[in-house]
């Protein structure tokens, strides 16, 4: 038994604390570009919720390293200018998408991805999700990953792709997460942001970040690709993140199975969900308890 658990244990760290082949900043022309330092392999198998400001845990990062994330666009005045601020200083982020502006403007989704930025969900028409049945609240979900799928892939499917998901205005609840985490999907929330929902100019905007930013050190950062003062502010938090000595890391989901040799970590918890002999669901008790901690109890 004992041997068992530790064999899940280190195959199940392994898979999210070993961020794939580190990738330095290769930026043409722009030698000096703050660029994409590496990236991060997010399972939700090992880190099912991360950002400190909604959970007690966030992505294993370094001092100084941010993810970038941004959400509810594709917005087609504002995101354009986002996803060029970026590819000047060849910086890779994270879009958590709202379904009804992927099914408006497809072929910004289709850039982003282009461009090699991860592709996050954020629901169909962005409710607040905490009070809402449980079964409407997931086909709120599903929609929003469907349209986002249609707008990338050309096929409405449930099952993203790319198994990242914020909840709006970060209302969850514990049934929700639970169902978020059956499915394999990493949810999002944040460790710093720019409360850029609020109006204020863009260097205002910039300022209240980055002493944000410098307070913390480290984590998830959020911002909205649908704010013009966001979308101005951009070329210069990136300059100033580049001499203040941050940099970017860039999270992705984990290779399909065909491409994981047998028995890694990401077979945990199918396994665990089918196990069958008493000895073997108690193993996966262990270590579901021992990774999540409380989360494990319900
Ligand atoms: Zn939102």
């Amino acid at each position: 038994m004992r041997a068992a658990i530790a064999a899940l244990l280190a195959a199940a760290f392994l898979e999210t604390l070993s961020p794939a082949a580190a990738s330095a900043a290769d930026c043409p022309g722009r030698p000096d570009a703050l660029g994409t330092a590496r990236t991060l392999v997010v399972n939700a198998a090992t880190t099912p919720r991360v950002g400190r400001k909604h959970f007690p845990d966030t992505l294993p990062l370094a001092d100084k390293e941010l993810v970038l994330t941004f959400d509810d666009g594709p917005w087609p005045t504002t995101t354009p200018k986002v996803l060029e601020a970026l590819k000047a200083e060849c910086v890779r982020a994270t879009f958590f998408l709202v379904g009804r502006n992927a099914d408006a403007h497809p072929q910004i989704v289709r850039r982003e991805y282009a461009e090699g930025h991860s592709i996050g969900h954020h629901t169909y028409s962005h409710p607040l999700l905490a009070h809402m049945p449980l079964a409407k609240a997931e086909a709120e979900i599903d929609r929003g990953i469907a349209r986002d799928e249609l707008a990338l892939h050309g096929v409405a499917r449930r099952e993203p792709s790319t198994p990242f998901f914020r909840f709006p205005g970060f209302a969850s609840n514990q049934p929700l997460l639970d169902r978020m985490q059956d499915r394999g999907i990493v949810v999002f929330g944040a460790d710093v942001w720019a409360s850029d929902w609020n109006p204020m100019t863009p260097e205002a905007e910039l300022q209240l970040l980055l002493a944000r930013i410098d307070q913390v050190g480290r984590g998830i950062v959020l911002l909205h690709d649908t704010k013009a003062q966001t979308a101005r502010m951009l070329p210069k938090l990136l300059r100033e993140l580049k001499v203040r000595g941050y940099s970017i890391v860039h999270v992705v989901q984990p290779p399909p199975p065909s491409q994981i040799e047998a028995g890694r970590g990401h077979r945990v918890f199918p396994f665990c969900r089918t196990a069958e002999k008493s000895s073997a669901k108690q193993a996966c008790g262990h270590v579901r308890r021992l990774i999540f901690g409380s989360y494990a109890a319900r």
